[in-house]
């Protein structure tokens, strides 16, 4: 079997930034760290973290007060900050900088007397912190049928502003029906919005027409790596999303001879790696790399945690070789 795999693919400079403040977090100041809702949407990031000494709420309630609290990669509403700020919680804010471009925005517009159409996920803990981050209307929107359904009118004054999982490519369609529905409606340049979902989702797109069958390493609850997945089932591949290498199925491979291989931005590269030892069970595989975007973003840390360097982490970012 031959293995090609996709490049960029696996974490994103907001996730590792996010592991790294939880990491660091406990260096310097000891564990139990509170982190709430799970860092990034991997259960193997986040079981490796809770054993270090984090440990994981949903809600700040539960963070004892005067705990080590951290807010999660995809951000928290005003509430959860009020909260936080109410009742003296020391937190480090481990939203990525992408996401809080998106509250920005989402709050200029609002300055503006723009109600907010906002293009992402229902229940997703990034969706709700937006919502929760922006002082005006926010009509959530999944599909054009969704923009066809709002009961609004035609001349209201709107703004749109999307959720980072989603690339130029998922949003287009909507925007453009958002487009055709109003009259007055503006929205940011969302080619800037997150590299990383936009560079995966490429990469996937290209490996799709070299190979017979497409693997993305994630969780079933990452928004961005299901979306990997559908890429190949839309370029007609058979494609699985695999936790691990443990979820390989042997059956799959029947003949197959070429298998692309990518990871969500919150997959780590070991579990990529134990994909591929998975598959050397079963027979002689080689290993090469689609050529693709070289990615060399990195978001600073909050200034508290920049002169703390816990083997741990430098660990966590490493990239097995290939
Ligand atoms: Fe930030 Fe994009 Fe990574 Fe989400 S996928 S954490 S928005 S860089």
């Amino acid at each position: 079997m031959q293995v090609i795999l996709a490049k960029p693919r696996g974490f994103c400079a907001g996730v590792v930034r996010a592991i790294e403040i939880v990491e660091r977090a406990i260096d310097l100041y000891g564990a139990p760290v509170y982190v709430r809702h799970e860092i990034v949407h991997n259960r193997h990031v986040v079981n490796k973290l809770r054993q270090k000494g984090a440990i994981f709420v949903e809600e700040l309630a539960e963070v004892p007060d005067g705990a080590r609290t951290v807010f999660s990669a995809h951000g928290v509403s005003r509430d959860v900050e009020n909260e936080a700020a109410a009742r003296g919680l020391p937190v480090l804010d481990a939203t990525c900088p992408l996401v809080t471009k998106v509250h920005i925005q989402g709050r200029r517009y609002a300055t503006q007397g723009r109600a907010i159409v906002l293009i992402g996920h229902e229940g997703h803990a990034e969706v709700e912190g937006t919502i929760g981050q922006v002082d005006a209307p926010v009509y959530l929107v999944s599909t054009e049928a969704d923009v066809a359904a709002l009961d609004l009118p035609e001349d209201a004054p709107l703004a749109y502003i999307t959720q980072t999982t989603l690339s130029v490519d998922d949003t287009r369609g909507i925007i453009a029906a958002l487009g055709e529905r109003f009259s007055d409606i503006v929205g940011p340049n969302v080619s800037d919005i997150c590299y990383a979902t936009q560079n995966r989702q490429t990469a996937v797109r290209d490996l799709c027409r070299v190979v017979d069958m497409l693997l993305v390493v994630g969780a079933e609850y990452s928004s961005n790596s299901s979306r990997l997945r559908e890429i190949g089932v839309d370029a007609g591949l058979p494609s699985y999303l695999v936790a691990d290498g443990d979820a390989v199925d042997p059956a799959w491979l029947k003949g197959i001879e070429t298998i692309g291989l990518t990871a969500g931005a919150s997959a780590p590269d070991e579990l990529v790696d134990s994909v591929i030892a998975a598959l050397r069970k079963l027979g002689p595989v080689t290993v090469s790399q689609l050529d693709g975007i070289e990615e060399t973003l990195e978001f600073s840390l909050p200034s508290e945690l920049r002169n703390v360097i816990p083997p741990a982490a430098q660990a966590s970012v490493q990239i097995p070789a290939e």
